[in-house]
């Protein structure tokens, strides 16, 4: 295949031009609070790299201190911007000598190197690949990041710049001369086709991959939104429905209770205390019902001061002494709230679904409305099962 250099280079330029536009239009057309994601220093960045490429193609008829010194400290502050937008993006701060220091040994090296490409090639590929290491290690350290799947193209990318750089290395510490010339030379070396691709790939990889990055965690953001009540922090009446639907589909004949816990005589907190102290007082029961549960037990906000436990292969026996251990943790917890000292209690109602009888979600979440209302009636901080009210 006869590939020409100065073709190469023009597409790996165009490529970097592409990728500015989309991420500056991707980056500028987002609302207001997903403004500091670092896609903006993600663009500024390919916008460096393909000003260094654009000058490193004017080899020759640009001055060396353009197309070998500029271009080399656009690179090294590209790279340094691309770990700005990652740290950005984490939300996390990095040393500012991780920026600054490859940016300036690149701008002194390149200076010293001006006349020696095979000294640059062996002492640009250890600054370039120390900040390759930077960036594996950003990537690798920060759970989040890692929570989704989009990092690994941008790791992928790393892990071929530095597998590059070392063959460039390697090639031009055995002094293979043909390297030794211009990166827009006629006849092309084969080490520096591989780096125009490998460039370029990574270019893509890694612009949609930190495109794709950012979208994983606003899908995130939202879901939990979607699912999660903001006052307490447990999942919120659609997920709890949604987790007893998916529990009864596949309980696989199993027994199966839902526990519906309302607390007694909420109002009057409210009314006496303020809405505020009504606040902390669902948030101290929501971690102390929490903190009660059994590994498979699924607790959520039902709705204002009323919550669910789904408790999958549960028996009667067994809801009621799942009961009795959520009702007497919040009976006997001494509620510290606003300089007062709260009694709090909760009445809770029991609805079960016996081993290999199919029910209705909506049956049986009446049920335990019933059985909470018998509670209620029977003078509250009690529970009772549905179909044993006046047991
Ligand atoms: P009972 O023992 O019969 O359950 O009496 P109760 O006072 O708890 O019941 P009621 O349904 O009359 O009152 C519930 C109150 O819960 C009314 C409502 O203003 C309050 N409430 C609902 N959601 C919230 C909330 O998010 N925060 C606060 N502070 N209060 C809430
Ligand atoms: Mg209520
Ligand atoms: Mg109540």
């Amino acid at each position: 295949m006869n590939l020409d250099a100065r073709t190469l280079l023009f597409s790996l330029i165009l490529t970097y031009a592409l990728s500015v536009l989309s991420l500056f239009i991707a980056a500028y057309g987002r609302n207001g609070n997903s403004k500091h994601d670092g896609m903006d220093k993600w663009a500024a960045a390919m916008l460096l790299e393909m000003l260094a490429w654009t000058l490193i193609a004017g080899c020759g008829v640009l001055p060396d201190v353009l197309s070998i010194i500029a271009a080399n400290g656009f690179k090294a502050a590209s790279h340094a911007l691309i770990l700005a937008a990652l740290y950005e993006f984490q939300r996390r701060k990095a040393p500012h000598w991780q920026y600054w220091l490859p940016i300036a040994l690149t701008l002194l090296l390149t200076a010293i190197l001006v006349d020696d490409i095979q000294g640059r090639f062996i002492w640009g590929g250890l600054i370039y690949g120390f900040q390759m290491v930077l960036l594996a290690r950003a990537l690798l350290s920060d759970q989040e990041t890692r929570a989704g799947r989009a990092w690994r193209l941008l790791f992928m990318g790393v892990v071929m710049i530095m597998l590059v750089l070392g063959l460039r290395a390697v090639v031009a510490l055995f002094g293979l001369s043909e390297l030794a010339q211009p990166q827009n030379a006629a006849p092309i070396h084969p080490v520096q086709i591989i780096t125009y691709i490998a460039v370029m790939a990574t270019a893509l990889l890694g612009s949609i991959g930190f495109v794709f990055m950012v979208k994983e965690r606003t899908d995130r953001e939202i879901m939990h939104l979607a699912m999660i009540d903001s006052l307490t922090q447990i999942p919120n009446r659609r997920a709890l429905m949604e987790g007893a639907e998916h529990t009864l589909a596949r309980r696989n004949g199993l027994p199966f209770a839902i526990l519906m816990i309302d607390v007694d005589y909420f109002k009057s907190i409210n009314d006496t205390y303020g809405h505020q102290t009504g606040d902390e007082v669902l948030r101290k029961i929501a971690k102390l019902l929490e903190g009660r549960l059994r590994g498979h037990d699924f607790l959520g906000r039902y709705g204002g001061e009323e919550f669910c436990v789904i408790a999958p292969e549960t028996d009667r026996n067994g809801a009621l002494v799942l009961a009795e251990s959520l009702r007497g943790i919040v009976d006997t917890t001494p509620f510290h709230i606003a300089s007062s000292e709260l009694a709090v209690s909760v009445s809770i109602g029991i609805s079960l679904c016996s081993s290999n009888v199919a029910r209705e979600l909506k049956e049986l979440l009446a049920e335990s409305d019933a059985a909470l209302y018998a509670a209620k009636q029977a003078g509250r901080n009690r529970a009772i099962c549905f179909g044993m009210e006046n047991a």
